[in-house]
């Protein structure tokens, strides 16, 4: 082989290498949760827990199974397990909704909401944008938030 031949060999294998590469690099960037279907996650998630997490559905009040539930441990997001609040900022408020004075650092997104004629602000888990209820700025602690979080879009791991 040529000198020039093999130049032409290194420059197409160092191209198809950066090329794979940068393919592979931009598939971690994204993050898998995300680019979830509605057909995928109807797969995944029970009709409702879809209903609340991937349609913004609210559980009937007082019939959640995290309601009046107070173990302690981690609640992470029912649709992507992702850990969301931990149990010692959940507090009973009496609306019939699992009720959380705090989540976890930078795991609950906050998108404005103006459906059904209210200005309220949405919480959505960070990492698969799962709808897991509201936040309002009537808590009864110190951090003076309450957020309002369905039994559905959430998973308990005890401590
Ligand atoms: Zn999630």
């Amino acid at each position: 082989m040529n000198f020039l031949d093999h130049l032409m060999k290194t420059f197409f294998l160092t191209l198809f290498f950066l090329i794979n590469s940068y393919v592979f690099y931009g598939q971690n960037m994204t993050k898998p949760n995300q680019m979830k279907t509605d057909k995928d996650w109807k797969e995944i998630l029970s009709p409702e827990a879809y209903h609340i997490l991937r349609e913004k559905g609210t559980e009937r009040a007082f019939t959640g199974k995290y309601d009046k539930h107070f173990e302690k441990g981690v609640y992470v997001c029912a649709g992507c397990s992702m850990e969301l609040f931990d149990s010692s900022s959940k507090f009973n408020s009496h609306c019939g909704w699992p009720s959380f004075d705090s989540s976890l650092k930078e795991k609950v997104n906050e998108l404005k909401d103006t459906s059904h004629g209210m200005i309220r602000v949405e919480i959505v888990c960070s990492n698969c944008g799962g709808h897991l209820g509201h936040v309002f700025p009537d808590g009864p602690t110190q951090t003076g938030l309450r957020y309002c979080v369905n039994s559905l879009s959430l998973d308990f791991k005890e401590e």
